[in-house]
């Protein structure tokens, strides 16, 4: 599956917002859009005021590459959001965050989204017991996470979890950071993913 290999820095700069998409980097005054608060390029200072659609646009691919995703398997997601019963942006929400990619990173097995999605790739984890190494993967209640038994000296996945475990995980997961293993205990509810979005402006530019 093809992704976005640029700068996660400039992805950032160019919604002037801080989309912490390198870990603890995001927290230090190396952080590009606090050293630079305009977005990238030659008219990146030029001032504009967005219309309607702009304003939806910028949303959707604010969240879109928070979550690492292209622009089809998101519309994929908002589809299948659609289709389900209740609030459609909320439920995008959810279908993403249960991204096994996230969780890992909820976890704290990895510092961002993008290392998480590395790690998966290369077949680091077990879920309930078997290898998956498909970021996408859909993790659900009460499915179990962990590091294979061979991984678990990585120093990317240690030095992480050590940060974590004193930073702790969301109240809907349960973590065994000794055993390098966490469990799914329930989707999460609007207020608890502390996502800086409105979604409401996602569904309503594909509704258009
Ligand atoms: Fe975004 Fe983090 Fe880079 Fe700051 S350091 S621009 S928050 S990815």
């Amino acid at each position: 599956m093809a992704r976005y290999t640029g700068s996660q820095c400039r992805i950032c700069r160019r919604e002037t917002e801080k989309l912490f998409l390198k870990g603890d980097r995001c927290f230090t005054e190396k952080c590009a859009v606090e050293r630079r608060q305009y977005p990238p390029g030659q008219h990146g200072q030029r001032r504009s005021k967005l219309s309607e659609y702009g304003i939806q646009l910028r949303e959707k691919q604010k969240v879109r590459k928070m979550y690492g995703v292209l622009e089809k398997q998101f519309r994929n997601y908002f589809k299948s959001a659609e289709k389900k019963r209740g609030v459609t942006g909320e439920i995008l929400l959810q279908l993403l965050e249960t991204r096994l990619d996230n969780i890992v990173c909820r976890m704290g097995f990895a510092p961002n989204r993008n290392s998480a999605r590395q790690l998966v790739n290369h077949g680091h984890f077990l879920v309930n017991g078997r290898k998956v190494n498909i970021p996408s993967f859909s993790v659900r209640v009460g499915d179990l996470v962990e590091v294979r038994e061979s991984s678990r000296n990585l120093a990317l996945i240690g030095d992480s979890l050590s940060g974590n475990e004193q930073k702790g995980v969301p109240a809907w997961i349960e973590m065994d950071f000794q055993n390098f293993k966490g469990k799914l205990l329930q989707i999460p509810s609007r207020d608890d993913i502390q996502l800086p979005a409105q979604e409401q402006l996602i569904v309503e530019l594909y509704s258009k």
